[in-house]
């Protein structure tokens, strides 16, 4: 009867619930082109568009106990940024999973380290950068520096859709045995098998994802802070998501800046949240097995 600002079907109580989703409205270190702190809403309001049903997994997002917890409000200062995702913690109980909503790519690191506080697991990273800076615009909590900083946190790590970097950062991944796959692999050997291989690099049964968005390409998603071209298909992320959501302990969605675009990249954001929701509430049994690009 009422559309709220809350993402779509968020309808149970904190206590309950095995999914939580965060806004984190932050943009304050974007390099390019600025504008994901509107992400959050964005993706909130496209979460409408789709049917609670997801027949891919017999899974109704209606029956499944979500809440959304809103936007944290974090300034421009990343410092005061990373502490307040850090004790928006406070409000997510152990057993659930937590969805934070970017905002720039520089909200993983905090989130991830509280993830990784709560269980033991590796990394799955998908961009189209590497983010390996060690600072960036006078900062080392810099959205270009994402992947630095979540190696400080956790060396069990993989990144997929890789394909832009400085020489630095190419060949400091070169020098500490990063294990990364860039865009040009997927699209040679598909998918399924570079997961697979990500996943024993890895070496974990639980993993945390994060997704900058701009691992897509930016045909498919053109509203993001640094578009890059020659990217992921949008199957592509959604077979990654469809492997990764079974085990993963935390979720986040990052670098969708919607003013960019007619609101394409918002609603894939919206529809690959709720593909991880369905196919983690799903569980490993009932994985679909089709072929590497389903
Ligand atoms: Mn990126
Ligand atoms: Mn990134």
């Amino acid at each position: 009867m009422f559309q709220t600002s809350l993402f779509a079907d968020a309808s149970t109580s904190l206590a309950e619930a095995d999914f939580i989703l965060v806004g984190a409205p932050f943009d304050a270190t974007a390099s390019f082109r600025a504008g994901t702190r509107e992400g959050p809403d964005a993706i909130r309001q496209a979460s409408y568009n789709f049917e609670t049903y997801e027949d891919r997994y017999d899974v109704d997002l209606h029956d499944l106990k979500i809440f959304d917890l809103g936007n944290l409000v974090l300034g421009s200062d990343p410092a005061y940024a990373w502490e307040t995702i850090g004790e928006s913690f406070a409000f997510i109980p152990a057993e659930a999973t937590p969805i934070f909503l970017g905002g720039e790519h520089s909200i993983a690191p905090p989130v991830v380290a509280e993830v990784a506080r709560r269980h033991e697991l590796g990394v799955v990273v998908l961009d189209a950068h590497l983010d390996l800076r060690n600072e960036y615009g006078g900062t080392k909590m810099s959205h270009a520096c994402t992947s630095r900083r979540v190696l400080d946190i956790c060396d069990r790590y993989a990144s997929i859709g890789i394909r832009s970097g400085s020489r630095e950062e190419f060949l400091y991944a070169k020098k500490i045995g990063l294990h990364y796959h860039s865009s040009k692999e997927v699209a040679e050997r598909g998918i399924g098998p570079v997961l697979e291989d990500a996943l024993a690099e890895v070496g974990c049964d639980r993993i945390y994802l994060s997704i900058d968005f701009d691992c897509l390409d930016p045909a498919f998603a053109p509203a993001v802070g640094n578009p890059e071209p020659f990217g992921l298909a949008p199957r592509d992320v959604r077979r990654a998501i469809e492997v990764l959501a079974p085990i993963a302990a935390g979720l986040d969605v990052c670098e969708i800046a919607p003013q960019y675009d007619h609101g394409q990249t918002a609603i894939l954001g919206a529809r690959l949240v709720r593909e991880f929701i369905a196919a983690k509430a799903a569980g490993t049994d009932r994985l679909p097995k089709s072929d590497n690009r389903s």
